[in-house]
């Protein structure tokens, strides 16, 4: 396809999970990808697996998306290798389950420095590329447990409430300049975080049997959400919420 034809996209957390099928599917669909993870052997990997099916169209650079320093270079290096920058994903994201009486203050701030602080971060570093291009879309990683509270994960829960506020915030900031900032609010998606968290065969099956459509997502069904809220057809939305859980939270 080519829907994201004249994109280039940055998307971070790259290494696995929904992060490298966006990079797969976004190659697929025309785009210049920016692929970054703190891990850079494991998104060069993915890099490399991409270019061979879709020469010249992806690039591996390694970014802690908690270290500003990191956004500087590399959204430097990602302008001089493609020319532009009008997609950001801020993908990459953690979680830390505890109760109340055991979350500690180290915890705490891991969460929230690559949750929501490097969520921030990555938003105003590509604005000036974006603002330069006169069209930007930057779509950041909420949750429905921003949506939906659960027990023991309360500073994800916080993180991840907070990145939905902080895109109605940019939302408005980038408005002037035509940058559409989106939050997409996964549900219970097929990737290492959900088998961590649910780490046998019974209560996977027991977290399937729990949604309405009896199942869990594909990564590939994120991607395509990604794929509409990066191109220009979703050019009047922003600001928005997109909730894509089968139904949990109907
Ligand atoms: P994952 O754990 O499979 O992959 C996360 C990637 O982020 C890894 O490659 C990791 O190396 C990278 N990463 C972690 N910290 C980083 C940092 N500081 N800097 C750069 N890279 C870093 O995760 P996933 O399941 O694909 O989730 C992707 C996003 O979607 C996350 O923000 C997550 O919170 C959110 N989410 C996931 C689910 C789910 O069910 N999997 C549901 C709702 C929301």
């Amino acid at each position: 396809g080519s829907r994201l034809q004249d994109k280039v996209a940055l998307i971070t957390g790259a290494a696995k999970g929904m992060g490298a099928m966006h990079v797969r599917i976004f190659a697929s669909e025309g785009a210049k990808v920016v692929a970054t993870d703190y891990n850079y052997e494991g998104v060069q990997q993915v890099v490399d697996e991409v270019n061979k099916e879709f020469p010249g169209s992806a690039v591996a650079y390694k970014l802690n998306v908690a270290d500003e320093n990191d956004w500087i270079e590399v959204t430097k290096k990602a302008y001089e290798k493609f020319g532009r920058l009008n997609v950001l994903i801020n993908n990459a994201g953690i979680l830390e389950s505890a109760t109340f009486d055991k979350l500690t203050h180290e915890q705490w701030n891991r969460v929230m420095d690559v949750d929501t602080w490097g969520v921030f971060i990555g938003m105003r570093n590509v604005l000036p590329y974006m603002k330069e291009e006169g069209v930007g879309s930057i779509i950041n990683l909420s949750s429905i447990a921003a949506i939906n509270a659960s027990g023991g994960l309360s500073t994800y829960t916080a993180a991840k409430g907070a990145v939905t506020a902080l895109t109605r915030a940019a939302a408005i900031e980038f408005a002037p300049f035509n940058v559409r900032v989106n939050a997409v609010h996964p549900g219970t998606i097929d990737t290492d975080m959900f088998r961590e968290g649910f780490p046998t065969d019974e209560l996977r099956h027991a977290a399937m049997q729990g949604q309405p459509l009896k199942r869990v997502g594909k990564t590939e069904e994120v991607s395509y959400l990604m794929v509409y809220l990066a191109s220009d057809e979703s050019g009047f939305t922003t600001g928005t919420s997109q909730v894509i859980d089968g139904g949990y939270t109907v």
